[in-house]
């Protein structure tokens, strides 16, 4: 089921002068394709649970259409467009078998949808084998950890077969072991059902490892879509950058003068050397490109760009400790985390307080030294306007 949002908008309407209106979705235009997993991903408050009420039908849209295939589900009450949820609290009733819980959905289906007594032990039993809690359905769930309650409710949530599952923050009550746990059985679960998912969190890394299309979002705007990695190694702007990855991208103050990079004061990169790919982002990325002030055509060369000042990312594995390397840091120190060792320094020009570069044991650098002197890797290094945040440059 592939599921299309159409110019979707939610205004919730202020309350007070203190409390003004809000604009949570703001015209979200995008397709789910079927069968997929789509993390739909942001900070608190960037209007992930408001979208997804929307294509469960619990909010109505100020404005925008939703399809289910090209069926307009828009005015479809919630419990006609076969969606199952999953909340972040598991909201079992406690009274019941996880047995009675699962069948629950079944128990209102009215007319010729109706199902006999055996029907739906038989469909729960499926549900409950699907998440591998069929040995426990005498259980009540104050006799389950977190982790076994949580599977309860997605099996409640597959039991009817949904064409949709929704999930919202499903794993942010579980410790850190069970989160990583039930994170891969979602995505077993998805594969072998092959229901087209839509799942919430404000965990990049979760998302990034179990999504094939992330949606970044912020402030009820799509910042981004696609490919986890190719989101990762093609950020649009300097929001989106700098929310993924684990450690976060390395943020510089900086400027474009002529063919050269500068951080801070010095020159630190010829645009040369980072190479003839080192080029605009592609206009495509962004309707309004250009808005900012800034010229830039796709596939123009960072080396031709007039002056500007920039924001410079780098990410924390495009660093080589090099002698003679052009960025000179402040070495503050050297963690060693198994295979990974990680340099810890600082710079005038870094916006934050210590740059975390990570690199290959051999490429340490002598912790005797009071500095330490980076190459990188073009590949690694974004250019964002100061003004909009979007990216000016990268490599492709
Ligand atoms: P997220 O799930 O990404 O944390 P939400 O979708 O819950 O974000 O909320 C998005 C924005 O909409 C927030 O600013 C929130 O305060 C506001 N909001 C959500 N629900 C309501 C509501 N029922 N009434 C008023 N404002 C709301
Ligand atoms: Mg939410």
């Amino acid at each position: 089921m592939k599921v299309t949002l159409k110019d979707l908008t939610k205004r919730f309407p202020g309350r007070s002068r203190k409390d003004p209106a809000v604009t949570a979705v703001n015209d979200f235009d995008f397709e789910i394709p079927s069968g997929q997993l789509v993390g739909l991903l942001g900070p608190s408050g960037c209007g992930k649970s408001t979208t997804l009420l929307m294509i469960c039908g619990l909010e109505k849209p100020t404005q925008g259409r939703i399809f289910f295939d090209d069926e307009d589900v828009t005015d479809i009450p919630p419990e006609e467009r076969g969606v199952g949820l999953v909340f972040q609290n598991y909201a079992l009733y406690p009274h019941m078998t996880v047995e009675q819980n699962i069948m629950f959905p079944l128990g209102n289906l009215k007319g010729e949808q109706k199902l006999s007594k055996e029907e739906m032990k038989r469909r729960a039993l499926e549900a409950a084998k699907l998440v591998q809690i069929d040995q426990l359905m005498g259980r009540r769930p104050k006799e389950l950890s977190g982790g076994q309650q949580q599977r309860v409710a997605i099996a409640r949530a597959l039991v009817k077969m949904p064409r949709v599952l929704l999930m919202d923050e499903p794993l942010s009550n579980l410790d850190a072991r069970l989160r990583l746990q039930t994170r891969v059985e979602i995505r077993r679960i998805q594969r072998e059902t092959g229901i087209t998912t839509i799942f919430v969190t404000h965990d990049q890394e979760e998302a990034m490892s179990i999504s094939d299309t992330i949606v970044v979002m912020k402030d009820g705007v799509v910042q981004q879509i696609g490919r986890p990695q190719d989101v990762y190694d093609d950020p649009n702007n300097l929001f989106v950058a700098k929310f993924l990855g684990t450690p976060p991208i390395n943020v510089f103050s900086g400027s474009l003068r002529g063919g050269r990079l500068c951080i801070g004061e010095e020159e630190v990169f010829s645009i040369d050397e980072l190479g003839a790919d080192f080029v605009a982002a592609s206009a495509s990325d962004s309707a309004d490109s250009g808005s900012d002030g800034v010229r830039r055509e796709p596939g123009k060369l960072a080396k031709d760009a007039g002056d500007t000042d920039v924001w410079i990312g780098i990410r924390p594995e495009g660093f080589y400790v090099d002698e003679k390397g052009p960025l000179t840091c402040t070495l503050k120190g050297v963690e060693v985390m198994g295979r990974d060792v990680t340099v810890l320094s600082s710079h005038p020009a870094f916006d934050g307080e210590t740059i975390r570069t990570i690199v290959d044991s051999e490429n340490r650098p002598d912790t005797g030294r009071k500095e330490v002197h980076f190459r990188v890797r073009p590949g690694k290094i974004f250019v964002f306007s100061k003004e909009t945040g979007e990216r000016l440059y990268g490599s492709r």
